[in-house]
């Protein structure tokens, strides 16, 4: 008998419920020990108890921790436990009287495969749930703060969303980085497009800063001088002016939207502009001194130059933003030159620098020199040359000349004698330069400007193309990525599905890479082919138990026929013909049916058997056997009573068909040539039958049939054999004639 040792594999997990399955295997173990060594059944029975006590004591403790861990199919549980429990009794008695081994292995076997399946199918299931419930006593680890995280995660989240989430969020975070980085290049662009709408204006602005620096001080000339000499020239100076209000008026309402902080210095200086007119009234009628009039002009003038400024915060590149660094700084030098023009004029009208004028004059010429060094700090070495050319020009000499007359001048004291319309002329002429150095500057920066849109412009469409190029390429790869993991883990989780569902045909044909997932595929195949040669020797070892079974039925079947059979003819020996007899007079009497039987008696035997001795007898007797059983119907029943007396029991035959039965053997056998040995044959047999049919009336019994069949086969035989003779009171009855025997 088998025995089953235990295994750690078949721990659920919990110490007490582990003892208990270590105990009903050793009890079961025990029961096979029992049955081998053929111990009495009061052992068995002892066994038995115990193992019916253990199975309550432990199927309560395992309810009970179900219970305490909340199981889902208690119910169902309970009710198997119940089941099983009812059943032991059952086996202990079915044991106590199995009549062969077979019966007891197969007990031994329901047990043994009853305890597997209560631990792997049913145990195993709650395994998880007592350790969930804190309840497992299997000493695990406190799994680390990241573990728990991953678990919790992995809890939540499908293995599909987590996936698909791992390669959302870079997707995510370059799409972010992506509208950054546009978000940036949109607001330069935004930006240097503004820019290219001031230094459309710098031009203007350079202009009316040149023509209003010249009104003022044409202005400080006539109110020194009170309209004697400087009041034509400023009259048609105003024109000017008004005509480059005009145009730089014009220029701002092409100008796009802009920053803020620039829109706000452009409004002041409107505002300013608006002044202007209320400005010359006040110098016309002579209310103004000059200081009121320079501070007005030099406000709006400052005002003007303040715009080109404001560009220098709009993000230009570093070039743009020295040339604009520098072209504010030559308007300011401008500026300083003006300022000095009309401050130089009204100190020679007047023959004296007022004692705060001078100082404002000599800071003046320290302003210019600061502006001149800033200048040439942030311009090209081209534009330096310029420079150059530009305070060596005559105009610069002049300026330089006059400047150091009206120093010694003051040292002399006689200002006066000096030509104020002169130092007007010079420094006017001065100016221009500026203007003319400042708008080539200008011109420089329009065109870096213009530059710096295409390139920024460029910059963005190369941007844009390139972001969106990598975001569809992170979107593609994350995709592929995903379903490069995804895919395998479906295709595996399908087919261990299979796998456990009895399936062991889905077999992995591609290439897997030495990965984690690899390794899976490879361990799903060697799970597969593992289960496949259980079921292969599973299905042999039945075949083989199927073929030892077949035998040992063909072997039983064998002697069942041999117990009832007469091993020399193959006919149905005395013993079961008596059997079968009595079962059809049963039936005969029941269902008050016709029912016959005859003797049949070789007649001279001995001889055959004396001349030819006794295989030839056998032979004889074996071909007697077969013409008998071919004559017959199915139902009939032919038997060999002993020696060479045979009889023949026909159920549903009557006295008159019986005996025409009898005839037709009678005469068959006349006819049969049985070929004894290699050359002797012999063809002079004969028989002699007796035949009766059963009367209801008389209850007769087989023996009684018999003995009146016997007493017509020895009136038969009287009569001189080889006939039939049909039992009546005085067995009169005769069918067939006698022959001599031919021997
Ligand atoms: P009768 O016509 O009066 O029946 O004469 P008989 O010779 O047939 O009858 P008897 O009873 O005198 O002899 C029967 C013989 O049958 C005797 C025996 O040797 C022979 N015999 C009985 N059983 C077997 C057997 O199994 N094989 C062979 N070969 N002969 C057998
Ligand atoms: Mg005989
Ligand atoms: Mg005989």
């Amino acid at each position: 008998m088998q025995r089953l040792a235990w295994d750690e594999g078949m721990s659920v997990g919990v110490e007490a419920i582990d003892n208990d399955h270590k105990q009903l295997l050793a009890l079961i173990n025990e029961i096979s020990d029992a049955i081998d060594r053929n111990k009495a059944p009061a052992v068995i029975e002892d066994v038995f108890a115990q193992l019916e006590a253990y199975v309550v004591e432990h199927f309560s403790r395992e309810e009970a921790l179900m219970r305490q861990c909340r199981y889902p199919d208690l119910k169902a549980h309970i009710k198997q436990h119940r089941q099983f429990t009812a059943k032991v009794p059952e086996l202990k008695r079915e044991l106590l009287n199995a009549d062969s081994t077979e019966v007891a292995a197969e007990i031994n076997l329901f047990l043994f495969d009853w305890l597997m399946n209560h631990i792997v199918g049913e145990d195993m299931c709650f395994a998880q749930l007592a350790h969930d419930s804190g309840l497992s006593t299997t000493k695990q680890r406190t799994p680390s703060y990241l573990r728990r995280m991953t678990s919790w995660l992995g809890n939540r989240l499908t293995l599909g969303r987590r996936i698909f989430l791992t390669a959302l969020i870079p997707i995510v975070g370059v799409s972010l980085l992506s509208v950054l980085v546009l978000w940036i290049s949109v607001q330069r662009f935004y930006h240097v497009q503004q820019l290219m709408g001031v230094t459309a204006i710098v031009q203007e602005i350079n202009d009316l800063s040149h023509q209003l620096q010249m009104e003022r001080g044409l202005s400080a000339g006539v109110i020194s001088s009170e309209y004697v000499a400087f009041m034509p020239s400023l009259q048609s100076q105003r024109q000017l002016t008004d005509q480059a209000v005009v145009d730089f008026l014009l220029q701002l309402q092409g100008l796009p939207d802009l920053d803020p902080l620039l829109a706000a210095q452009i409004q002041i200086t409107r505002h300013k502009l608006d002044e202007l007119a209320g400005l010359r009234e006040q110098i016309d009628s002579g209310s103004l001194t000059v200081i009121q009039s320079l501070g007005y002009y030099s406000t709006l003038i400052d005002s003007l130059q303040k715009i080109p400024e404001g560009t220098l915060k709009l993000g230009m590149d570093s070039d743009l933003v020295n040339s604009m660094t520098a072209y504010t700084a030559l308007l300011h030098m401008k500026e300083a030159a003006g300022v000095q023009r009309a401050i130089g004029t009204q100190a020679i009208l007047q023959g004296e620098f007022s004692p705060g004028l001078y100082q404002r004059y000599a800071s003046l010429l320290g302003e210019q020199r600061s502006f001149s060094k800033v200048f040439n700090q942030f311009v090209s070495p081209e534009q330096q040359q310029l420079w150059q050319d530009h305070i060596q020009s005559p105009e610069a000499l002049r300026m330089q000349g006059f400047e150091s007359l009206i120093d010694r001048a003051i040292q002399d004291g006689r200002l006066s004698t000096l030509d104020s319309l002169r130092w007007f002329e010079v420094t006017s002429a001065r100016i221009e330069g500026l203007k003319t150095l400042a708008d080539q500057l200008g011109e420089v920066i329009d065109a870096r400007a213009i530059a710096q849109v295409n390139e920024l412009k460029w910059g963005l469409v190369i941007t844009t193309i390139t972001l969106l190029i990598i975001l569809s390429l992170t979107i593609l790869l994350s995709w592929l990525l995903n379903r490069s993991v995804i895919d395998p883990v479906r295709r595996m989780t399908r087919a261990m599905t299979r796998l456990a569902e009895g399936e062991r045909d889905l077999r992995f044909t591609e290439h897997f890479a030495r990965d984690e997932l690899g390794r899976m595929a490879a361990a799903y195949e060697a799970c597969r082919r593992s289960l496949l040669r259980a079921d292969v020797a599973y299905t042999v070892s039945n075949h083989r138990q199927q073929v030892e079974l077949q035998a040992r039925i063909r072997e039983k079947e064998r002697f069942r026929v041999l117990a009832s059979t007469d091993p020399l003819t193959g006919a149905i020996n005395r013993r079961k013909f008596t059997e079968l007899a009595e079962n059809e007079i049963e039936r005969a009497e029941r269902y008050s049916r016709p029912l016959s039987v005859m003797m049949l008696d070789l007649d001279h035997f001995k001889r055959v058997n004396d001349t030819y001795g006794h295989a030839a007898g056998d032979d004889v007797l074996r071909a007697f056997y077969q013409t008998c059983y071919g004559k017959v119907r199915s139902t009939d029943i032919v038997s060999r009573l002993g020696g060479e007396e045979f009889a023949i029991l026909m159920p549903e035959t009557d006295m008159r068909q019986a005996l025409e039965l009898a005839a037709r053997i009678r005469y068959a056998i006349s006819q049969l040539v049985v070929k004894v040995g290699t050359r002797d044959r012999v063809n002079t047999l004969t028989v002699s039958i007796g035949v009766t049919a059963w009367d209801c009336a008389q209850a007769q019994t087989i023996s009684d049939m018999l003995e009146q069949a016997d007493q017509a086969l020895y009136y038969a035989k009287e009569l001189g054999r080889d006939r039939v003779v049909g039992y009546d009171e005085h067995c009169q009855l005769e069918t067939g004639k006698a022959r001599a025997l031919d021997v």
